[in-house]
């Protein structure tokens, strides 16, 4: 027998148990080798008869003193009755409808019985336990504990921590564990793809041990070795993977910037405020990476409101003064104009700042013609874009563009760069390859711009390593100082008037209130229609929130409102209005949810505030408190179960978008939170993204591997993309 055997050659497999065992995918010796168990009974511990108590779940052994079929008085089913006996006592033992037993088990057989243990008028009892006839192997090639010194014992169902497979119909725990059983001697010759060297930096087990005993472990402590040496396989192939991928685009040539350190001080110093220490760090690390003339691909991590946009200007202003141009793409037209505005307010006095988007393009025009952030109007049509598309071509030492700022229509083929470097993404946690190879394109020659991503999804560590293994990462986890915590509180439907009446308050001493509607949905309709006329209903339900506020609530306040079926320029009216504090009270669907900065704002109230993720909830809440003055979260829910009253507690008293991660993480798994369809994730089936320590021990080795000593890990990791992509 060898691996490669077919299931078919083993014993009691004929022609329906092998199409069963094609069903779960198993067509050979090996593939049963690696059909792992999805957990474990623990009946390892042998008790004497004479110690059972009622409700143990245990394993004893003992000789078959009797047994025999009878029926049931009343009801017509077979009842199996037998005593096993011990040196200490006796036990009776039934078994339910399985009359097939009394040709299996007879009297003067030594069993193995495991199961729970019952008392009824009979005295102790076990009720349809698990039962092994007791075999003694004198020839044993994997050392195994003897037993009360008779020679080597080998059970696969009772006395030992016993495997559970996920099984389908037709195929049962005793029979897969029966093949298994037959072939596990064949794990010592199944290649390790680790090489030694790596398995004792890893202090991983052998693959052959790992194998034998993730289906036979002879203690907790080996099976807990056992998964994690296959664990590590899984996550050290991930890694492996993204390690390749990154040392591929560290081949690539990228321009080599230095630090304009007297300029870039000058631009620091000209800041209304002092960049924090994680600003700088984050700022620094970006700025060497992009020292090295090989592409930089960073992810630039930061809590909601911690300061990420400055950081981004920063280093483009430093990609300029290198002689380079910049392409900033935001998801959204208002997050692409506001950061236009925000970078022309930073930086444009120092560098030629652009907008281009499906419908706004905007160049040129003197600083002071922009009222603070205002946004020009894009009157010229076809004339400005055909000017970007000029000026984009001519390098910005030459008065071209410096910087651009737009939306993915960054990525249409008119626009062509003169000298490309350095692309910030933001509010995305990676760049596609394929936006990378458009852009890519954009630039004649064989140079490859500097890559960084931003996100306010805060994602603890060790995920981003296994998320993220081809990406460096900086993070900003400290907050600018002077920031008042927020103050989040879920409020009871009857003391709605009260938080009314606060925001009437607020507002009269100046400041601004987001309204949050999530969806509502009508209880009859069904998912697809739901699904189409999404938006229609987001539309509906911030209509009926925007006509009560306007109307009933707040007649004499000014009221506005935003959903994604608004036309942009509607939008970017409405945002205009609200940031330069023509309206007091904005009514919004999930369109606020990321990046949007309106410093003035100081309440966010969120109606059926349980329909929303916790990270969505900490975007919306990150909306306000982004100056000095105190600024407060309120929330609304019709929903009281215990999960919906433990996860807004929780929200309401903490702050940090990291701790709100982590206990989504644990309330909802990761699945849930990031997708399942993050890099090869959904490819794992031991190991997840809980494992972080061997994430690390994965991450730490592959890092840097020098791929040409290792010819097979290569070679694995291609198999292992192959049979991705034909998934
Ligand atoms: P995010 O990281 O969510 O993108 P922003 O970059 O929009 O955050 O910054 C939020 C606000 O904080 C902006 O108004 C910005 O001007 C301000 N800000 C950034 N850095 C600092 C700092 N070091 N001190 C004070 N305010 C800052
Ligand atoms: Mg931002």
């Amino acid at each position: 027998m060898t691996c490669t055997t077919p299931v078919s050659s083993l014993n009691t497999v004929g022609k329906a148990l092998e199409k069963r065992l094609f069903r779960l995918g198993i067509e050979t010796t090996k593939d049963l080798l690696l059909y792992f168990p999805f957990r474990y009974e623990d009946y390892s511990e042998i008790l004497d008869i004479a110690n059972l108590k009622e409700g143990m779940q245990t394993t004893i052994r003992g000789k078959v003193e009797l047994i025999a079929n009878k029926r049931s008085p009343r009801k017509r089913v077979n009842i199996t009755e037998a005593v096993v006996a011990d040196d200490t006592g006796r036990l009776r033992v039934v078994w339910f409808g399985q009359p097939f037993i009394t040709k299996q088990l007879h009297s003067g057989d030594e069993v193995f019985l495991s199961g729970k243990v019952d008392a009824d008028m009979f005295g102790a009892t076990m009720k349809g336990p698990v039962f092994e006839k007791i075999r003694i192997i004198h020839h044993e090639p994997i050392p195994n504990p003897p037993l009360k010194g008779e020679g080597t014992i080998r059970t696969a169902h009772t006395a030992r921590i016993v495997p559970i497979y996920p099984l389908t119909a037709g195929i049962t725990q005793k029979q897969i564990r029966f093949l298994i059983e037959q072939c596990i001697d064949l794990a010592n010759t199944l290649d390790d793809w680790v090489p030694d060297d790596i398995r004792d930096q890893a202090d991983v087990m052998s693959l052959a041990e790992a194998v034998r005993a993730i289906h036979f472990p002879e203690s907790q402590d080996e099976l807990k070795h056992a998964e994690r040496r296959l664990k590590f396989d899984e996550l050290f192939l991930l890694q492996l993977r993204a390690e390749m991928m990154r040392q591929a685009v560290k081949r690539e040539q990228a321009p080599t910037m230095t630090f304009y350190e007297k300029e870039i001080k000058a631009f620091v110093s000209s800041l209304s405020f002092v960049l924090t220490k994680d600003q700088k760090i984050s700022a620094w690390e970006i700025l060497k990476d992009m020292g090295k003339g090989e592409p930089m691909n960073r992810l630039l991590e930061g809590d909601v409101g911690s300061g990420k946009t400055v950081v981004g200007g920063l280093i483009a202003l430093n990609a300029v003064l290198n002689g380079y141009q910049v392409a900033i793409m935001a998801p959204t037209e208002i997050l692409a104009a506001q950061h236009f505005a925000s970078l022309k307010k930073m930086l444009g006095s120092r560098v030629n700042v652009a907008l281009y988007t499906r419908t706004k393009k905007v160049i040129g025009g003197d600083i002071s013609e922009l009222h603070s952030d205002e946004i020009r109007d894009d009157n010229g049509g076809k004339k400005v874009s055909q000017d970007i598309i000029t000026h984009l071509n001519t390098s910005p030492v030459q008065g071209g563009i410096g910087i651009i700022v737009g939306t993915h229509a960054l990525l249409s083929e008119d626009i062509i760069f003169n000298n490309l470097g350095l692309v910030i993404v933001d509010e995305q946690h990676r760049f596609g390859v394929e936006q990378r190879k458009t852009m890519k394109r954009k630039i004649t020659g064989e140079i490859t711009p500097h890559f960084l991503s931003m996100t306010a999804t805060p994602i603890p560590r060790s995920f981003a390593l296994a998320l993220y293994g081809d990406l460096d990462i900086s993070v900003i986890k400290e907050m600018p100082t002077g920031r008042k915590a927020i103050k989040t509180r879920v409020v009871e439907s009857k003391h709605r008037d009260k938080a009314y009446q606060f925001i009437r308050e607020q507002v009269r001493e100046g400041r601004q209130v987001f309204v949050i509607c999530s969806l509502i949905v009508e209880k009859d309709e069904k998912l697809e229609t739901r699904n189409l006329k999404f938006g229609n209903i987001e539309r509906k339900s911030v209509l009926n929130e925007y006509e009560k506020l306007s109307k009933v609530v707040f007649p004499d306040l000014r009221v506005g409102y935003l959903h994604g079926k608004l036309k942009v320029q509607e939008k970017e009216e409405t945002m205009k209005k609200f940031r330069l504090g023509e309206i007091d009270i904005l009514v919004s669907t999930s369109v606020v949810e990321v990046g949007v900065d309106i410093p003035n704002a100081s309440v966010m109230m969120i109606e059926g505030a349980d329909r929303f993720g916790l990270a969505q909830l900490h975007q919306f809440r990150g909306r306000v408190g982004r100056a000095d003055h105190q600024s407060y979260c309120f929330l609304f829910t019709d929903s009281y179960s215990d999960k919906v009253k433990e996860r807004l507690t929780f929200f309401e008293s903490h702050t940090s978008g990291f701790d709100v991660a982590e206990f989504d993480l644990k309330q909802r798994g990761p699945g849930e939170v990031y997708g399942t369809t993050q890099s090869g994730m959904m490819h794992l089936r031991l190991a997840s993204l809980r494992d972080g320590d061997i994430i690390k021990t994965a991450r730490e080795i592959a890092r840097g591997l020098d791929f040409s000593q290792y010819p097979s890990l290569k070679e694995k990791v291609g198999e292992w993309e192959g049979m991705v992509h034909l998934e």
